[in-house]
């Protein structure tokens, strides 16, 4: 009887470890791969956990909120360069880059069958635009910051860009050998699903700010368009990194949407990093998540597979106390003196196996959850 007993007692006590050791991992793998089912790819477990807390969402605009694949939608030439080798300019220094502004550019460019040229001394700043030689010249590209930097004067220009701006595109600017040449302007439609993704933040108490690199005349014009009205423009990759810090310093649990690699230090600093599959590697390495599709509707499914994945594994926790709960103390023989009841070890071995069957049942479970 002692031998059974001891038996069916360690029976069980090596249960619950068991149980208890597959609650949590269970419900991470399945609920990993049922956000991968819907296009949300989550590579760090952690965030399975973070993402029910997230109460405010930075979110990148050119690529995040909008498409990435502007198009050319105005060129202002400013001096004595014409409009077809200010395009053919720019373009030739654009083909590096891998920024939605420059693909814009490319393909304009090559719509109207200019020839290309390979630039020299190809340099970008992050945020800001770049610089390279093209044909011997010069030639910068890129914000009002960046021009300011190489002592290339705007002045008036600022007016008419602004009149661009006012629709939303977003202009750039081009020097030439240290003078301002013209200016293109570059029109990027807002993602078909972000108007939805919005609402539905909205409906979820999460605070949207939108931060961006780009001027604060085109940054508004998007933000009224989209009902956003905490706007933080002009910011540099650094500045985007000290608007996260500063939030969660204010007790914020922040999420990061972003496609760039100027998102790529906001995104490392954030509670959680979103990237867009659609957007730089660089941006997924940063992140723990990647919307496949770059659909911002996935940020609200992978909250809801957080507190999903998180109730599941509060489930496994129970299953794998109870049977031991309750299994352990009549093993050990509470119900003998009562019932005449004893455990056999047989029996204890198969309630052994069940809480860790029962966690594994329901952790499959969220195979079917509804996000
Ligand atoms: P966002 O934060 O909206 O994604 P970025 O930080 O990537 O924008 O860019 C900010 C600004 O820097 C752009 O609006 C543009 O003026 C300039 N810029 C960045 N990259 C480029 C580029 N490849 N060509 C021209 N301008 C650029
Ligand atoms: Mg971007």
């Amino acid at each position: 009887v002692t031998y059974a007993l001891v038996a069916c007692v360690s029976v069980l006590i090596i249960a619950c470890p068991c149980a208890l050791g597959l609650a949590t991992p269970m419900s991470v793998m399945v609920g990993i791969g049922r956000g991968a089912r819907d296009g949300v790819l989550v590579r760090d477990a952690h965030v399975l956990e973070t993402l029910q807390s997230v109460d405010v969402l930075v979110c990148d605009k050119t690529g995040t909120l909008t498409e990435g694949r502007g198009s050319l939608s105005g060129i202002e030439t400013l001096g004595s360069i014409a409009e077809t080798d200010l395009l053919r300019f720019a373009a030739s220094v654009e083909r590096v880059s891998e920024h939605p502004l420059a693909e814009a550019i490319v393909q304009a460019s090559v719509a109207r069958g200019l020839d290309l040229e390979t630039p020299l001394d190809f340099d970008y700043i992050s945020g800001m635009g770049l610089q390279a030689t093209v044909e011997g010249r010069v030639i910068v590209i890129g914000n009002e910051p960046l021009m300011a930097s190489r002592d290339i004067v705007i002045g008036n220009a600022n007016n008419l860009a602004d009149q661009h701006r006012r629709s939303g595109a977003t202009v750039v600017f081009v020097g030439v050998d240290g003078q301002l040449a013209g200016l293109l302007c570059i029109s990027d439609a807002i993602k078909e699903s972000t108007p939805q993704a919005l609402e539905a933040f909205r409906q979820s108490e999460i605070l949207v700010v939108m931060a961006t690199g780009d001027n604060k005349s085109t940054a508004q014009a998007i933000g009224r368009d989209l009902g956003i009205t905490d706007i933080r423009a002009e910011l540099s990759p650094q500045d985007k990194h000290e608007l996260v810090k500063s939030l969660q310093e204010k007790g914020h649990v922040v999420a990061v949407a972003g496609d760039g690699i100027n998102d790529a230090p906001a995104l490392a600093q954030a509670d959680v990093g979103i990237a867009m599959g659609t957007g730089t590697d660089i941006a997924m390495e940063t992140a723990s998540v990647t919307l496949v599709r770059g659909d911002l509707r996935g940020i609200v499914k992978a909250r809801n597979l957080s507190v999903a994945t998180m109730q599941n594994i509060r489930q496994n926790l129970f299953f794998a106390f109870f049977y031991n709960a309750v299994g352990v103390p009549i093993a050990a023989g509470v119900l003998y003196p009562m019932l005449g009841f004893l455990l056999s070890p047989m029996l204890a071995a198969g309630a052994m196996s069940l809480s860790s069957v029962s966690v594994i049942g329901n952790a499959l479970r969220l195979r079917g959850a509804k996000i």
